[in-house]
């Protein structure tokens, strides 16, 4: 196994999952928090098999064993057993004969469109993702911090399927469906003996190329942002995915477009349909938005924007339904908001020389 990537997957994952699968059905599992004996491991049951691990951070219920026992199938950890989601593995497969392995040619397609999505995604400010190749396809595996939540997997469910839709073509396949937790991944540096081998169609080693430095991390709002422009097309239910997560991970107020202390607020209230009505001084009643949710009729002055020169705006709605309401929250339901404001926020990035 590649032990740069070894150390990577423990360092992050702290206990790591690994699973060899053999021809016959037999699985060995085991679970490492010592990189170098989940190394030796892996080396050791990719003589009888394919050898795959876990890429994201288990419960803390979860123990390392260091060793690998035959298991029946089916005993590895599930997607409930993970705290974390640290990787999002992209997984780019040419279309081929089933059950045998790929050509070059097959494979040199693949690693091409791996590359045209890491384009795209660095040109979008994503930082550098680790390749992989399975042997028979193309890996790119970027580092990410989220919660393994509903919102989480919801919002990850629209960007694989939007990948999809985007960068699968008629020889290469971009895979949906590996976006779970629980997905077990080729562990790099072993032997891919999946399929019949023939001449044209080997048996290859996979293999890993970590970018240099370190694995930086990709701010949730990427994530966000990809999935919120894919979700016209996939589904509604991403949007409001969208929103949740947002507010889980701080995404809004630590990475949003604009800057909001130079929010037009009324341009934008009034624009948005919440229909601003000076009250006093800076105060503003608006339409609240959540309106269906009070149990009571609004009078105009129950629901008010706050235009604070030089500072965030503030949202105060004094029905009990938007209680835990405020201008972010605001700012998330109604949306449009960063095309109001006279300056963007300034994202910090690492130019790259730093790596
Ligand atoms: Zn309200």
């Amino acid at each position: 196994m590649d032990r740069t990537w070894a150390r990577h997957l423990n360092n992050t994952s702290l206990i790591v999952e690994v699973r060899c699968i053999v021809g016959d059905g037999s699985v060995a599992v085991g679970r490492f928090n010592d990189p170098g004996a989940m190394s030796e491991a892996v080396d050791e049951c990719n003589a009888h098999g394919n050898v795959f691990t876990t890429l994201n951070r288990p419960s803390s219920g979860v123990l390392a064993t260091n060793k690998m026992s035959w298991q029946s199938k089916g005993q590895g950890l599930t997607d409930d057993a993970f705290a974390e989601i640290l990787h999002l593995p992209f997984d780019f497969d040419s279309v081929r004969p089933k059950n045998r392995p790929a050509t070059d040619e097959e494979l040199r397609c693949a690693i091409d469109a791996a590359s045209a999505l890491s384009r795209d995604l660095e040109l979008a400010g994503w930082p550098s993702p680790v390749r992989g190749c399975s042997g028979n396809g193309a890996h790119l595996i970027y580092r990410v911090s989220l919660p393994n939540s509903p919102a989480a997997r919801n919002l990850l469910d629209v960007l694989y399927k939007g990948f999809e839709r985007e960068y699968s073509t008629d020889k290469v396949k971009f895979d949906p469906v590996v976006r779970n937790p629980a997905r077990i991944w080729r562990a790099y540096g072993s032997r891919n003996t999946k399929g019949v081998e023939s001449s044209d169609r080997p048996h290859r080693p996979s293999y890993v190329i970590m970018p240099p430095g370190r694995v930086q991390e990709v701010p949730a709002k990427f994530i966000i942002e990809r999935a919120e422009a894919y979700s016209a097309v996939v589904a509604e239910a991403s949007r409001e995915a969208a929103r949740v997560l947002r507010r889980v991970t701080g995404g809004a107020s630590r990475y949003g477009k604009g800057d909001y202390s130079t929010l037009d607020l009324l341009g934008w209230a009034a624009t948005m349909g919440l229909k601003p009505v000076h009250l006093k001084g800076n105060v503003y009643g608006i339409q609240c938005p959540w309106e269906h949710e009070h149990t009571t009729k609004s009078a105009v002055s129950a629901t008010a924007i706050f235009d604070n020169p030089e500072q965030w705006p503030g949202f105060k709605c004094f029905h009990a339904h938007c209680d835990h309401r405020g201008f972010v929250d605001l700012m998330d339901y109604v949306g449009g908001a960063d095309a109001f404001c006279a300056r963007q926020y300034e994202i910090a990035r690492l130019p790259a020389s730093s790596y």
